[in-house]
């Protein structure tokens, strides 16, 4: 199976001008990669530009998604608006969410809103720290159990987990994940999916890394970390660094 990468941009950039720009750049150099997935997941006013980029083999996401159908929810997006736009994937349950309110129960809502609009789901989680007793494999389990609440295994296919340690995402990282941290939670996330449904759904669910991915790390979380794909933060939005962690992610 090819590997995702997904661009997540954040709040950035502030203009309508340079998110064309930047996405045009990624478009281009993107034109000459076959074998990966790309997703890129634009701030909300922006994924009008997905009708602007030529390379129709990039897929937009959104970062987050709102419950409820429709109604009076001032602030939120629901998935119909998404889907008007051509959105593909949704992040849910990303760390900056949660840090401003998003329970595991929420994150459960938004999952099964998305997957009943038949987008796929790309569900973040990850510990803040990593304490010497493992209470933050405990953390972990708990966030795909309550996440994952009545998701059924044939809706499986349409969920990627991104393992993103909180610890080790944006500029205020503490440090750089290792490869084979990664490698413990991968099988770990495996037996807790094996448990819930069965060995096959495990063995076919993607699970992509995140935090602080760079042109330089990238490779080492596919090869030895045995990634499906990344998920990248902050080198999304430079076309140049962008491109080379495409490049590696084969
Ligand atoms: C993220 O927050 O999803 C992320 C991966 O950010 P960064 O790559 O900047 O650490």
């Amino acid at each position: 199976m090819s590997k995702l990468v997904v661009a997540n941009w954040k709040m950035n950039p502030q203009s309508k001008k340079e998110a064309e720009t930047i996405l045009s750049n990624i478009s281009k150099t993107f034109k000459n990669i076959k074998t990966t997935e790309l997703v890129v997941c634009l701030p909300f006013p922006f994924l009008y530009i997905k009708d602007k980029i030529k390379n129709k083999k990039i897929k937009i996401g959104s970062q987050d998604v709102f419950y409820e159908k429709e109604g009076s929810y001032t602030g939120e997006v629901s998935t119909s608006m998404l889907k008007t736009f051509g959105v593909e994937y949704v992040i849910v349950g990303h760390s900056e969410r949660r840090s401003i309110g998003d329970t595991n129960s929420i994150v459960n809502k938004k999952i099964i809103a998305t997957l009943k609009s038949k987008m796929q789901v790309i569900l973040c989680i990850g510990e803040s720290e990593r304490d010497v007793n493992g209470f933050y494999l405990s953390f972990i389990k708990k966030q795909i159990e309550e996440g994952l609440a009545d998701v059924l295994k044939s809706q499986m296919k349409s969920i990627v987990v991104a393992y993103e340690p909180i610890w080790a995402i944006g500029s205020s990282a503490k440090r750089e994940a290792e490869p084979s941290e990664f490698v413990e939670i991968r099988i770990f996330i495996k037996k807790i999916i094996s448990d819930l449904y069965d060995i096959k759904t495990a063995n076919s669910l993607r699970i992509i890394y995140g935090g602080s991915v760079n042109p330089l790390n990238a490779e080492s979380f596919i090869k030895e970390g045995g990634a499906s794909g990344l998920l990248v933060g902050r080198d999304s939005l430079n076309p140049k660094k962008f491109s080379a962690i495409i490049s590696v992610s084969k």
